[in-house]
């Protein structure tokens, strides 16, 4: 049962060339379309949780569906991440249920407060053997109850929500967590950008010598492939300009620099969407849930396959168990009673 927390991954992904994924999960067609496609690419992976998908699924359900995977895929490398915690309680009830890395989302709050907030929640996980992910500046777009800035404002005024590479130090150093989101010209949803993104790569370098070995991680870093698009709006959707990162530059910060994992969750969404949509287009006497949800968790599985190699992570199981075991199998306190 390789489940761990993110150390053994990032350990070597740091400067090994690669990045694991984080896909969000919100129901047991997700879940199983993402361990499968690992599975197949032989892939680490990060199956990361929300505040909405806990309140939308059910945490208990949730678990259980992912300690099935676990149970089913023995072999691959799981770590379970809160995605965007909120409040030191959420972040104790997330121990609680068994996640082996833990969000604290401080960024929209000011800098001494995201300090203090940060280092609470480091000492809570720690104390449990779990890891944690902090982040600095300010993304864009809107996911769930996150919301950042437009496209328009964010464009206009970009330089001053990224990361400062200085302060990043600061951070690090006083809080004492496991990896940081940094703002690097990422955005959340589908909706990220009025035109072409470019990511930020001369302050990922800054960042990487002001805070030497720390993880970095992307957030709103869907790619929005036109193509899905296309489909959905062909099918009935209505989704204008709708624009992500795209893939090549994802690939460039996951091989070149020291971004550890990226976070993936509308490009998901949009495979799922696109084909439940053909579906009803094209079969319109169609009524078992099976008969749609079937076909778009295939083509989930076939976004995620896209995305490990993206990210460079396909094939990089085995050598991520053996880094577990050289630490010991590291795994929170939870998993020891
Ligand atoms: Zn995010």
């Amino acid at each position: 049962m390789p489940l761990m927390t993110t150390k053994p991954m990032f350990d070597l992904a740091y400067d090994g060339g690669f990045a694991i994924g984080a896909f969000n999960v919100n129901n047991m067609e997700l879940a199983q379309a993402i361990i499968e496609a690992c599975a197949k690419e032989q892939s680490p992976l990060i199956l990361q949780i929300s505040k909405g998908a806990r309140k939308y699924a059910n945490i208990r359900y949730l678990k259980h569906i992912i300690d099935a995977a676990v149970e089913d895929h023995p072999e691959l490398p799981i770590a379970i991440h809160c995605d965007h915690g909120d409040t030191l309680d959420l972040i104790q009830q997330c121990i609680k249920d068994g996640y082996t890395s833990v969000m604290i989302d401080g960024s929209h709050h000011p800098y001494e407060q995201n300090v203090k907030e940060t280092a609470d929640v480091v000492k809570a996980a720690h104390a449990a053997g779990v890891v944690v992910e902090a982040e600095l500046g300010q993304l864009g777009g809107i996911e769930e109850h996150v919301v950042g800035l437009s496209a328009a404002d964010y464009e206009k005024n970009l330089a001053k929500f990224l990361t400062d590479p200085v302060q990043a130090a600061d951070f690090a150093k006083r809080t004492g967590i496991d990896s940081l989101a940094v703002a690097i010209g990422t955005s959340h949803g589908a909706y990220k950008f009025s035109k072409e993104s470019k990511l930020a790569f001369d302050v990922v370098e800054k960042i990487m010598k002001t805070c030497p070995g720390l993880p970095l991680v992307m957030h709103g870093s869907s790619s929005v492939p036109q193509e899905f698009i296309d489909l959905v709006n062909k099918y009935g959707g209505k989704m204008p300009n709708a624009k992500g990162v795209p893939e090549e530059q994802i690939h460039m910060a996951v091989t070149k620099y020291g971004v550890c994992k990226v976070n993936i969750d509308t490009d998901l969404r949009l495979a799922m969407t696109a084909k439940i949509r053909e579906v009803f287009a094209t079969k319109p006497a169609e009524f078992d849930p099976r008969n749609y949800l079937g076909p778009a968790r295939e083509a989930i599985t076939s976004m995620v396959q896209r995305k490990l190699h993206v990210l460079n992570s396909a094939g990089k199981m085995e050598a991520v168990n053996k880094r577990w075991e050289q630490l010991g199998r590291p795994l929170p306190t939870f998993y020891k009673k």
